[in-house]
């Protein structure tokens, strides 16, 4: 099931990033604690009564080289590309400006649902400011408050109601999704259109989904693929089409849509802190992940380079220390050929399930080579592990005490896992629980 979008629009100050906050509410990102990865989020999952969505700030993406207007202009067409239903901000206390009327005539084009929300009405004694909105032609006006949190659950209720005519394409269990992302110009297009050039590749695209998105299914060897189109890559023209924050959202909903998801660096300009923040999305997802370090032609190298740029690849991604990493030239096309059978390695480890009794055998293995922590004479008793999921796999660790588990110990047995078993390029979930 793919979640529904939702978009903030509304020129600066009204409060789209105090709403999208109080809406995202207190969610742990593991993104946001991987050291140099700033807080400066603008598309977050959440929820509301039994609704699973997703919510973009549209204000935080920021086209500083705009005048005012037109920047509003591109993140309510942002907005209107990104989303299924948008929240049309304005601010009750100020009435309607010139700026607000600018927001009402982009968003009369779009044919997806419009909310207006009134923020700012910080008590029933001022909901009389509400009318003056009628007249911006977007329905009935929401009275909400940002800093106090009010009428947040009508708007959503309203919001909600768009949600069911949503529907997107299902692929098949046996079909591999994947998708190539990664900051603007490290060469995506190029690498879809090498990986599409190959010999005996059949392709067609599906276009038309809800989203816009081109997905291009194939067939290659016996195994059927489908490959989610991060930025409609193949077909760009926009101003914030190039824009780094547009990327990322772009990515986040391809990584989404995948199961292996392939980082794609620039060996020309190295590693960079954005390189970081969309590979850890793709990470905190769950997903497979291929690092993939394209230009490889661009670069002056010796028979050292490549060990070189590994090393480094390993220190600046320390949470991706599974993933495999393929060094390559869209442009030469070396190597494109090896990124599909390492795609489909990826894709069953992710999807790998392992015998029950072989995984207790090997922690009990590893429990007796390096004995497990103990607090103030007690001991942490680990007495059954059994995987529970895969696409990640995610085992379930039973102990006496839970918050005995420090985080070494259970890299200590991730690590015995993996080196047991075969799950490169998948990311390994532990969870801890008391035993009944
Ligand atoms: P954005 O530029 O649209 O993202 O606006 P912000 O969320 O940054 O809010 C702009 C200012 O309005 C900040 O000073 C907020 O504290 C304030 N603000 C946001 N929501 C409310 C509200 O419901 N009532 C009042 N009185 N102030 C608010
Ligand atoms: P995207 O924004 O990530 O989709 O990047 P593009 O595929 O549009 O590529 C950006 C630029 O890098 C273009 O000028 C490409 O010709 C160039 N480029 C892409 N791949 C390679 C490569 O392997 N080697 C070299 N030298 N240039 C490349």
């Amino acid at each position: 099931m793919t979640k529904p979008v939702v978009a903030i629009v509304g020129r600066p100050n009204v409060g789209k990033s105090t709403i999208f906050n109080r809406i995202v509410g207190e969610r742990v990102s593991i993104v946001e604690d991987i050291p140099g990865i700033t807080r400066d989020r603008i598309y977050s999952a959440a929820d509301w009564l039994t609704h699973e969505f997703n919510i973009i700030d549209t204000g935080g993406i920021e086209l500083s080289d705009e005048p005012f207007l037109e920047e509003i202009k591109q993140q309510a067409e942002i907005a209107m590309d990104e989303a299924d239903v948008i929240i049309f901000l304005v601010n009750g206390r100020e009435g309607i400006t010139a700026a607000d009327e600018h927001v009402a005539k982009i968003l009369y084009r779009t044919k997806k649902p419009v909310v207006l929300a009134v923020n700012k009405i910080d008590n029933p004694d001022m909901r009389g400011l509400l009318y003056d909105f009628y007249s911006l032609g977007m329905g009935e006006p929401f009275p909400i408050s940002g800093s106090h949190g009010l009428g947040l659950g009508d708007l959503l209720d309203e919001v909600a109601k768009s949600f069911k005519d949503i529907e997107d394409i299902e692929y098949g269990e046996e079909v591999i999704k994947f998708s190539l992302i990664g900051r603007p110009n490290v060469g995506k297009s190029s690498l879809i259109n090498a990986f599409l050039g190959q010999e005996r590749v059949i392709v067609s695209e599906i276009a038309g989904t809800t989203r816009d998105a081109i997905d291009t299914e194939y067939s290659f060897d016996g195994q059927e693929y489908v490959m989610i189109d991060t930025a409609g890559m193949r077909k760009k023209g926009k101003v914030y089409e190039s824009t780094e924050k547009y990327s990322v959202l772009r990515a986040l909903k391809a990584i989404e849509r995948s199961d292996v998801v392939l980082v794609v660096l620039n060996a020309e300009e190295g590693i960079q802190e954005q390189d970081k923040k969309i590979a850890g999305y793709a990470h905190e997802a769950g997903k497979g992940v291929i690092i993939v370090v394209n230009k490889w032609d661009a670069i002056e190298k010796d028979e050292k380079t490549m060990n070189v740029m590994t090393r480094k690849i390993r220190e600046h991604f320390l949470f991706l220390d599974y993933a495999p990493i393929v060094f390559v030239s869209a442009k030469t096309k070396q190597r494109v050929h090896s990124l599909l059978p390492v795609v489909n390695q990826v894709s069953e480890n992710h999807a790998l399930r392992v015998q029950s009794s072989i995984l207790n055998e090997i922690i009990e293995d590893s429990i007796a080579r390096h004995p497990a922590p103990t607090d103030k004479g007690k001991k942490l008793r680990i007495y059954y592990t059994t995987q529970v999921a895969i696409k990640p796999p995610t085992f379930v660790v039973f102990v006496n005490e839970p918050d005995m588990m420090h985080f070494s110990y259970e890299r200590f047995l991730e690590n015995r896992i993996r080196e047991a078993f075969d799950f490169e390029g998948t990311p390994i979930r532990i969870i801890t629980r008391a035993r009944t």
